[in-house]
């Protein structure tokens, strides 16, 4: 969902012009979108490190799996939210999908335990109860 949402600012941000020039000629903007492809690849690589821990069935799995699931969703709400923040009022539309994308993303903070749970857990294994 997350690399769909900046997949879709990238091409936005390349088409819309403002101020006589494209979006994406301005530098707050490609900051924007140079830490929203960093997250995201992080995000990617924290997942999959965490995947192959439960492969191996490794003893910090849990641990892992609890940090890659509050992390990973966290960025990935976040990439979608910036990405309808970068489509300005086309974004909260339903015509560029950005919006469903934000509404999709959301609730993975909250399902299959909430990541304030998901906080809960590491803290345990950290502080050893
Ligand atoms: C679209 C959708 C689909 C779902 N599908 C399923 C499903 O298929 N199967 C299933 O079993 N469940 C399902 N759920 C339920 C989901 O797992 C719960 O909503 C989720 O676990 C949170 O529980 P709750 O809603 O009772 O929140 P609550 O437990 O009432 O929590 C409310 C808030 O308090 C926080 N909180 C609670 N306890 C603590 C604590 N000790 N420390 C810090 N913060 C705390 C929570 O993080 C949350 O922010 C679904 C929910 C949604 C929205």
């Amino acid at each position: 969902g997350a690399q769909s949402a900046l997949d879709k600012a990238l091409a936005y941000t390349a088409e819309r012009k403002a101020f006589g020039s494209k979006i994406n000629q301005f530098q707050a903007l490609q900051f924007k979108l140079a830490d929203m492809e960093t997250e995201l690849q992080a995000a990617r690589i924290f997942l999959y490190a965490a995947a192959s821990k439960l492969d191996r069935k490794a003893a910090d799995a849990g641990k892992w799996s609890a940090m890659a699931k509050r992390f990973v969703t966290d960025i990935g709400f976040d990439i979608a939210n910036q990405a309808l923040q970068l489509h300005g009022g086309y974004g909260y539309l339903h015509d560029y999908g950005i919006e469903k994308l934000v509404r999709d993303l959301r609730v993975h903070q909250i399902l299959e335990g909430t990541n304030e749970i998901m906080r809960v857990i590491i803290a345990r294994t950290l502080i050893g109860r």
